[in-house]
């Protein structure tokens, strides 16, 4: 048996059923774009440990930083003793969030945290309970988050009942028929039917659905709900966690719009590959909840934090938001392209780097290929390439390599990902004639 296999079935027998696994492939090491196995095998990452690493697998900066802070001290809690550079971190984020109104931010560990306390402080601040989000939406995998998350099967069955309070509508989704104004009418529809709006303390969003699909909210659609916001005092929490930090081409994806967030959720890429969270946001309303209602003993790790300030120099640095645009626009014209000879591909869609593409049969929107799409993830893995799906209904293939990666790289991959597609559905042609 292979030492991949070897190491798969032991996972499988000592870790819970619920935790997923994309692909057997145990990593040795990596850098930058790449991972090698334990097996030596090299792959091209586009997946970036799931948008974490825009800034590339151990970047010999965050390394650095890292390395330093170890010299120094790994561990006091934030609430007990802190220390300068978590200040430091958060004058940053606080001047980078977008938008005049003073911020202030606050820091956790992981995305679905930072979720649940962009809630509470929304609660605080507006004295009220209801919260809103959308059909298709991911915020995590806690009581709040899974509540908020707009899919059921795997992120919410078996495990209700749900905090209550909390509503959905659908994202608007054009390849889906679903329009901007059905979806605002749908929010109508929840102050007619289920809510007054002065019972609701927040409406939560992704501008780019993430793992529903890289579905772009449509920037009339997000300026719309700050528009209902204002109107009825709601909190409107941007949840950036997986478009955040240059990914889109902007350091947020809100930044296309030119709306001002109230609060903003980020993780993921902001500490390239530490566990760092943030709810970043108006001054006045993050400071509703009294002191101790917020924290966490590692919230604000100050290894994550040395490291999150050096993600913050690199994307200057290396300009990483014009890079996204470089990278996003090739890797859009070669899938446009491949899709000319592949009707499997049914739609293409992207916002900076943060490119997607959504497999269906026979061209048709209605119907997704989620086979098609597992079957693509295990092709490309065997030539070498590391690819996420995602998808309301499994069947979206998702491109994040980081934005560091060379062109040649992720022209690799995007070869890597085109010929693929190719053998599968030439292999799969040729079965139904044989059939
Ligand atoms: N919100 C969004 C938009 C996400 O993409 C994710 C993670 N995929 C989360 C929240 C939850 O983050 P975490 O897994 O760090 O809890």
């Amino acid at each position: 048996m292979s030492r991949n296999l070897e190491l798969q079935a032991r996972r499988d027998a000592a870790f819970a059923r619920g935790l997923g696994c994309q692909l057997p492939v145990y990593v040795e090491r990596a850098s930058n774009a790449e991972l090698w196995d334990v097996e030596g095998r090299r792959y091209v990452d586009f997946g970036s440990g799931i948008a974490v690493l825009n800034t590339g697998h151990l970047h010999p900066k965050v390394q650095a930083a890292v390395a330093r802070q170890l010299q120094a001290f790994s561990h006091t809690c934030m609430m007990v003793t802190p220390y300068a550079t978590a200040v430091e971190l958060a004058e940053r984020l606080n001047r980078l969030a977008p938008g005049p109104t003073p911020k202030k931010s606050l820091f956790v560990t992981t995305g679905a945290e930072a979720v649940e306390n962009a809630v509470k402080i929304a609660r605080a601040h507006t004295g009220r309970a209801g919260v809103i989000a959308f059909g298709g939406g991911f915020h995590g995998r806690t009581f709040m988050a899974m509540a908020l998350t707009g899919k059921v099967a795997p992120y919410k069955t078996g495990f209700g009942p749900f905090p209550a309070e909390v509503y959905h509508a659908p994202f608007p989704i054009a390849y889906h028929g679903v329009t901007v104004q059905q979806s605002l009418d749908a929010l109508e529809h929840l102050f007619k039917f289920d809510v007054e709006p002065s019972r609701v303390a927040a409406i939560i969003v992704e501008p780019v659905l993430g793992e529903g699909g890289f579905c772009v909210a449509p920037p009339e659609f997000l300026r719309a709900l700050r528009t209902v916001c204002d109107a009825h005092g709601i909190v409107l929490i941007i949840d950036e966690i997986q478009t955040g930090f240059a990914r889109t081409g902007r350091m947020f994806a809100i930044e296309h719009t030119g709306i001002e967030p109230d609060l903003m959720t980020m993780a993921k890429s902001l500490a390239g590959g530490f566990p760092l969270a943030a709810v970043v946001g108006k001054a006045a309303i993050m400071d509703a909840p009294l002191q101790g209602g917020l924290g966490g003993t590692y919230a604000g790790s100050p290894i994550a934090c040395a490291a999150a300030l050096a993600v913050l120099e690199v994307i200057d640095e290396e300009d990483l938001c014009a890079r996204a645009e470089v990278l996003g626009t090739r890797m859009v014209s070669a899938l446009r392209a491949a899709q000319k000879t592949l009707p499997a591909i049914g739609e293409v869609r992207a916002l900076g780097a943060m490119v997607a593409m959504e497999l269906v049969k026979d061209g048709d929107p209605h119907r997704p290929d989620a086979e098609l799409t597992k079957a693509l993830v295990k092709h490309a893995a065997g030539k070498g390439l590391v690819l996420l799906s995602c998808g309301l209904y499994g069947n979206v293939i998702r491109l994040l390599p980081p934005l560091t990666a060379s062109t040649a790289i992720v022209d690799e991959g995007l070869s890597i990902i085109v010929d693929s597609l190719r053998e599968l559905t030439t292999s799969r042609a040729g079965s139904a004639v044989g059939a």
